[in-house]
């Protein structure tokens, strides 16, 4: 670029207020050609207007000129690329080259990382003391005044380029040694790690998708009293710089043989997976590859889906209704079967209202990411099931992870945060532990603090309390959260989901919740199969104390051969801990008449394989005697 010149720079900043708090949407900044400076201007403020993350309610345009003689000119960092599959091989990534540029803790470093989600720009840490050097820690180190030479007349927006014409700017201030970056861009997982040793690296998976976090810190290592001419020259310099390349090719050349590794992967780890068949109803006892089975693996807890009376229900419905319903509810598919299934929840429930979904998992899905939003924020239990943890992710709200069910842990969470709108959301009967969710502490701090509660009865309902109704009537009828979401898939002996709730959250919902308005709705036999349950259970409580006295004895059966069990609900899981031991002990049950499933990584964490035994009403004593035997062979 001749020396002679006419150069703006350009800075953009867009945000949107919510509450007191502004909330970033977007940023850019260039420096181009006087003929150039409007129409990139205008193109910056369109890309502000149109963000993904929603329409900005300040834009603030800085345009300055620029007198050649302030610009420095840098060399672009060399690009290379890793490429890793999971966050945690992200982060091992990250290890190994900080160790590369002479980075001893960087465990703490990336523990100190998280701090980053919230600040506008970068922390600046002092690597080997860890004090954090930025003079507004909320605010952060703005790295500006920088663009690709060659970028000074083209607009167009690339992340890459920006991010290594950023990288390579921050590595050359004074006493920075290198730089950690992971964008918090939801649909762009890949990060780097720069620096003048190891160039710029490209991370390619280093966190989830439609995971919101990110950040970056500055990693100083120099005298104190030299910062201040390191963030002056990170904020002020005007550099621009050379040789920026394009995107480097990562696209492999047959993406079946990296298919292939990942399944390879799984197997090497014992954590791969298949189906097996059965060819008869869903009871006590199975057919399986020709074979009988007691079948100890099953979420039929009240053995309702091979129920005489729930396939008569079932079959009627079919010859009146048919097959399907050919539309979703607010279109063509609102029967009034489903209406009256909604009806008799809410009633089940004692709450105003009801919503029925498709499965349960759609249910989460379309309740979580319908009440939050990028400005909320959830409070999960870390043990919370997959749907949960799905919805959260989709909601694209701040999720913030707190221990199993420790409500001291929950409350100081609360407090550490502020938030617009908020939820605690947490399984009723955890999946894989079959423990039961301190109802009470959600509801209260849900109350102190201004939250939705929401409690996922999936393996609740039909099983604990002593009628069956869930985990209110376990706790004596007193604690109500705001949502119930439960399924008809498990002790209901049907399929689907449902939420309970407000009739105004409930209205909200129907309005609102994607996986309700843009999905077929359930089938008629579906629909009246659960309904039949639901009568069944408001007759019959036998059915509960059958389930209850049989998961007893169960356990009982268990500790006479020395396998120490617990659990206030049907799932009892046998701890084995490692993966390739839980294979190996499902293997043999199976082949010796056992249906029952070793859960490993990563349905539970790894390290905590076990068999999970889930009880039945309509399994006899003696099924349950030879199932704890068979156990006990296995694993001794
Ligand atoms: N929540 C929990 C706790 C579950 O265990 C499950 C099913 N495994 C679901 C939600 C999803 O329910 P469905 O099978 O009806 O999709």
């Amino acid at each position: 670029m001749p020396l002679q010149m006419n150069l703006f720079s350009l800075k953009m900043r867009a945000s949107k207020k919510v509450g007191n708090i502004d909330h970033h949407i977007s940023g850019a900044e260039k420096i181009v050609h006087l003929e150039n400076a409007a129409s990139d201007a205008k193109i910056l403020i369109e890309r502000a207007l149109k963000h993904d993350k929603g329409q900005p309610d300040f834009i603030n345009l800085k345009v300055e000129a620029v007198r050649p003689e302030e610009i420095i000119y840098i060399e672009a960092l060399p690009v290379s690329t890793i490429k890793t599959q999971t966050p945690q091989e992200g982060q091992q990534a990250i290890f190994s080259l900080l160790e590369k540029i002479g980075i001893k803790n960087s465990d703490k470093i990336l523990a100190l990382f998280k701090k980053t989600y919230a600040m506008r720009g970068a922390m600046l840490l002092d690597v080997d003391t860890l004090e954090r050097l930025e003079p507004n820690q909320n605010r952060g180190i703005r790295a500006t005044y920088m663009d690709s030479e060659d970028d000074c007349s083209q607009n167009c927006k690339n992340h890459f380029k920006e991010a290594l014409v950023l990288a390579s700017k921050v590595v050359s201030a004074p006493h920075i040694i290198g730089e950690i970056c992971m964008s918090d861009d939801p649909d762009y997982v890949t990060g780097y790690v720069a620096a003048p040793q190891i160039g710029y690296v490209r991370i390619t998976t280093l966190k989830p998708l439609h995971c919101p976090d990110g950040g970056r810190i500055f990693l100083y290592r120099g005298p104190h009293k030299d910062k201040e001419h390191c963030i002056d020259y990170l904020e002020k310099q005007k550099v621009l710089v050379r040789h920026v390349p394009g995107l480097p090719q990562t696209s492999c050349k047959n993406p079946l043989a990296e298919i292939e590794t990942a399944l390879q992967k799984l197997k090497d780890e014992h954590l791969y997976r298949k189906c097996t068949p059965i060819s008869s109803a869903q009871n006590a006892l199975v057919e399986s590859k020709g074979q009988e089975m007691i079948l100890l693996a099953s979420n039929n807890y009240l053995g309702l889906a091979d129920d005489k009376r729930l396939k008569e229900a079932a079959s009627k419905a079919i010859e009146k209704f048919g097959t399907g319903t050919g539309g979703s509810r607010l279109v063509t598919g609102n029967l009034i079967l489903h209406e009256t299934l909604e009806k008799e929840l809410a009633h089940f429930k004692d709450m105003p209202s009801a919503l029925l979904f498709n499965t349960g998992y759609t249910a989460n899905l379309g309740t979580i990411s319908a009440l939050c939003g990028q400005e909320d924020v959830i409070f999960s239990d870390e043990l919370n099931h997959a749907s949960i943890i799905d919805g959260c992710r989709l909601s694209r709200a701040q999720t913030i992870v707190y221990r199993h069910n420790d409500m001291r842990d929950l409350e100081e969470k609360i407090r550490q945060t502020s938030f617009n709108k908020g939820l605690i959301v947490s399984d009723a009967v955890f999946s894989m532990d079959g423990d039961i969710a301190d109802l009470p502490g959600i509801v209260r701090l849900a109350k102190k603090y201004g939250l939705f509660s929401m409690l996922d009865e999936a393996h609740a309902l039909g099983v604990i309390g002593k009628k069956g109704r869930g985990i209110t009537e376990y706790f004596n009828g007193s604690h109500k959260p705001d949502i119930y979401m439960g399924t008809l898939s498990k002790a209901l002996g049907s399929e689907g989901g449902f939420v309970c709730a407000s009739t105004i959250l409930i209205d909200y919902l129907r309005n609102k919740a994607r996986s309700f308005i843009f999905s077929t709705s359930m089938a008629p036999a579906s629909a009246a199969a659960a309904l039949c349950a639901l009568d069944i259970l408001e007759k019959e409580p036998s059915l509960v104390r059958q389930l209850q006295d049989n998961t007893t004895y169960f356990c009982h059966c268990l500790e006479q051969l020395s396998i120490k069990v617990r659990t206030p609900s049907a799932i009892v899981p046998i701890m084995l801990y490692d993966e390739k031991f839980a294979l190996k002990a499902d293997t043999y049950l199976k082949e010796n008449g056992l249906f029952i499933s070793a859960i490993r990584y990563p349905t539970v964490r790894r390290s905590s394989a076990r068999l999970r035994a889930a009880i039945m009403a309509t399994h006899t004593k003696d099924d349950l005697k030879k199932a704890a035997c068979l156990i006990a062979n296995a694993i001794k």
